[in-house]
């Protein structure tokens, strides 16, 4: 399984290249939700490129980005068995030869950003949505697989690359759980075992919501609800609301199609989750 680490050899690999090229590109410490985007990725082209890098653009100055879990060599080997046929591992100097100044820069747009997520964390997404347009811009792949774990940056991505007039497919792969229904996450590496046990309930909170939200309901009073159960075990939420899948704007009733998103913390780890309203 070929490893580059810079684009002249990546590029040479690309252009000798026959077949589909399916993307996926993850900041490594890889688990079951990756796995199951490298296998989709698999399914639906001849050759898949996963790429392993921890973007210090997406990070906040007060964020984890030097805690961030780092596992190159068991990733790769998690690779090598599932198949995977490539892998790209760039480093800074790569990604950023002249550092963080002087940049250019991908504006995401407002509506997409100003809300849930976009709102707790400033520049986040312009950080996600430039490491993916350079990523996009050195693989060259026909399809580009992407987690429904991270569903506003799915969308910020969908529109990035409508907007750009880029010819990328984008394939979003559904929300991979652990059996007691937590979402995968790389940060989950870094709860303590009392905090794993606690966990679940963000998913669980989701998934109830969703059961709750009928037409008639008062998504105010169930959002309220939510909340001062996830508070009640300790967790410090940053947001749990009902949006529109594709706007991300609030939804005030409940409908099929809609969304509930959340961001809350538990202890020092800040872990998201979505579920949407069966269609
Ligand atoms: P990350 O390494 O966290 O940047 O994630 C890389 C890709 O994997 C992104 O497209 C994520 O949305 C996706 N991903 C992460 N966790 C999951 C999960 N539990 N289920 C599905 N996709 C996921």
């Amino acid at each position: 399984m070929p490893v580059f680490k810079d684009i002249a050899s990546l590029r040479q690999w690309r252009q000798s290249l026959r077949g589909t090229l399916a993307f996926v590109p993850t900041m490594g410490n890889l688990h079951e939700g990756h796995m199951a985007l490298v296998r989709l990725a698999a399914a639906r082209a001849e050759q898949v490129l996963v790429s392993i890098y921890v973007n210090p653009l997406q990070f906040g100055p007060n964020e984890d980005f030097a805690q961030y879990p780092r596992s190159l060599d068991k990733d790769l080997q998690q690779l090598h068995a599932a198949g995977c046929s490539t892998v790209f591992t760039p480093d800074d100097a790569l990604m950023y030869p002249h550092g963080r100044k002087d940049l250019s820069i991908i504006i995401p747009p407002h509506s997409l950003t100003k809300v849930l997520c976009g709102a707790s964390r400033p520049g986040h997404f312009a950080g996600v949505c430039t490491v993916v347009n350079k990523l996009l811009q050195m693989v060259q792949p026909e399809i580009l697989i992407l987690g429904e774990k991270d569903y506003q940056q799915l969308r910020i991505v969908q529109q990035m690359v409508a907007d750009m007039n880029m010819t990328t497919q984008i394939l979003p792969g559904p929300v991979q759980r652990e059996a007691d229904g937590l979402a995968y996450s790389s940060r989950n590496a870094r709860l303590s075992p009392s905090e794993r046990q606690m966990a679940p309930l963000l998913a669980a909170t989701l998934f109830d919501l969703v059961q709750r939200s009928t037409p008639q309901a008062s998504i105010a009073e169930l959002a309220q609800a939510g909340r001062d159960s996830l508070e009640q075990v300790g967790f410090v939420v940053d947001y749990l609301e009902l949006r529109d899948s594709d706007t991300l704007q609030a939804v005030n009733v409940a409908r099929p199609g809609a969304r509930w998103f959340t961001a809350a913390h538990l202890g020092q780890t800040r872990l998201i989750d979505n579920v949407m309203i069966p269609l």
